[in-house]
């Protein structure tokens, strides 16, 4: 990593085309270059490819989301359910969000109107918060689009569509049971709504109970035909069909299943490994995931049919560990860092329920598995010196939206934000940190109660640790 783009604003999700050496063409979101290896997003999850098999990328233009199911919820590319046409809406969601911000006069207005004329005048304040909501929600604030969702469905406790919504923002946060309940409302007042057996198939997935995200698929396709729907299920079958045909093996904390053409030997190391670098993470973050964690070793082709992805050494965590083996029949020093990056998201996912600002996710993950910040400090430096650092703010959300360079940097700069915290005051603290946001804290207030630093203040500290340490 050279050069470092300066972060912008909210960049439209541009996708780069990973060129592989057998001609293989891989359409991907903030692809990363390092050293030995290319780091990219897909609406699976997180990929991992060697550069060895990589002949070039070539960067720019802008891709619609492929429709392959998100596994991880994080960056569904589902829309969230259109409202029916209210005479006056337009004009109530003009009123509610206009030169670029919510307008909050506006909406308590209308909700003093509710409270004063009655039901006649519920509507209209529903709506208005519903308008923020999505407005927020295209702004990436998630817990700000929750609370307006949630504050318009009680003023319209009946309207499916609010219900729909508040369950689509519950499974964006990977909280899939919060999200059935919602569904479950809805099914009460729109039983045929196609929508709501979508949405429910995608909790069930995110839940791993295949067999009922399966039905409500079928359910949802019967009702009206979805091309989204259908490559979900279609995925869906296909995993189902494959792993029905693994073997299995298990260990005290993992459930691994792998196909018959892979190694036994190495399926043993896989989980030897594991567990090896289980209780390192245990240690570290002083906690254990209650669930035992699900692992898929594939070989090449399996891996390329399920994921729609290359093989070989490359890995995603959607819920579970997935990594391709191919050509592999013992353990190697790449493979075991790629479980412990993968598994450390298992961790940090279990701890927060799901909750965990994916800069704290991908710094934590890349510090466990043994990276460091010493090739990056000098550009970070640079950058931060400039007045162009990232807000950790702005890094919480999905990095979906950046493109490949501002990916590499956000990688690289929160790394080193959690290499300072860790080295200058413990791992104790973050593990603090981390259950404040699994309490439901947001992660700046978490930090300031825990290390009595805003985000602000986290960075500069970070900047003069790097200059410190590697900046000579
Ligand atoms: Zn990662």
């Amino acid at each position: 990593m050279v050069v470092l783009a300066l972060l912008a604003a909210a960049a439209p999700a541009s996708a780069d085309t990973i060129v592989l050496k057998n001609g293989r063409r891989i359409t991907a979101f903030n692809v990363v270059e390092t050293a030995d290896k290319i780091t990219y997003q897909t609406s699976a999850g997180e990929l991992t490819l060697p550069k060895s098999i990589v002949d070039h990328v070539e960067k720019g233009g802008m891709v619609a989301m492929p429709g392959a199911p998100g596994a991880d919820a994080a960056s569904l590319a589902i829309t969230p359910p259109a409202m029916a046409p209210i005479s006056g809406e337009a004009e109530i969601a003009q009123g509610a969000v206009h030169d670029g911000a919510v307008d909050r006069v506006y909406i308590a207005k209308l909700e003093g109107q509710a409270r004063t004329a009655g039901s006649s005048a519920e509507v209209p304040a529903a709506v208005a918060h519903h308008a923020a909501a999505m407005f927020e929600l295209s702004h990436g604030d998630m817990e700000r689009a929750l609370t307006d969702e949630r504050t318009a469905l009680t003023y319209a406790p009946q309207e499916p569509v609010l219900l729909m919504n508040v369950a689509y923002l519950h499974l964006r946060r990977s909280e899939y049971t919060q999200s059935l309940d919602y569904l479950e409302r809805a099914r009460r007042v729109a039983p045929d709504n196609p929508d709501v057996a979508k949405l429910a198939g995608w909790s069930y997935y995110g839940m791993n109970k295949m067999d009922q995200a399966i039905a409500e698929w079928k359910r949802s396709l019967a009702l009206r035909p979805d091309p989204e729907v259908q490559a979900a299920l279609d995925k869906a079958l296909r995993d189902k069909q494959e792993e029905d045909s693994y073997k299995e093996n298990e260990s005290a904390h993992f459930n691994l299943k792998y196909s018959g053409a892979a190694e036994p030997g190495l399926a043993r190391d896989v989980l030897k490994t594991l567990e090896l670098h289980f209780a390192a993470i245990e240690s570290e973050l002083n906690f254990t995931p209650p669930d035992s964690i699900g692992v898929i070793l594939y070989t090449q082709q399996a891996f390329a049919d399920i994921t729609k992805a290359p093989g070989w050494v490359g890995a995603l965590n959607d819920g579970r560990i997935r990594v391709p083996v191919q050509g592999l029949t013992s353990m190697t020093p790449e493979l075991s860092r790629v479980l412990k990056h993968e598994l450390t998201h298992s961790f940090v996912g279990q701890k927060t329920r799901g909750r965990a600002p994916t800069w704290i996710q991908e710094g934590l993950a890349q510090w466990m598995e043994g990276q460091r910040s010493s090739q990056n400090a000098a550009a970070l430096t640079q950058i931060y010196a400039a007045g162009h650092a990232s807000s950790l703010g702005h890094l919480e959300g999905s990095w979906m939206g950046l493109n490949s360079d501002q990916a590499a940097y956000a990688y690289a700069w929160a790394l080193a934000n959690i290499e300072y915290i860790i080295e200058t005051d413990g791992m104790a603290d973050i593990e603090r940190v981390l259950d404040r946001i699994a309490a439901g804290q947001p992660t700046e207030s978490a930090l300031r109660e825990v290390l009595h630093s805003d985000y602000a203040d986290v960075s500069e500290s970070t900047d003069e640790f790097l200059l410190k340490n590697y900046v000579h």
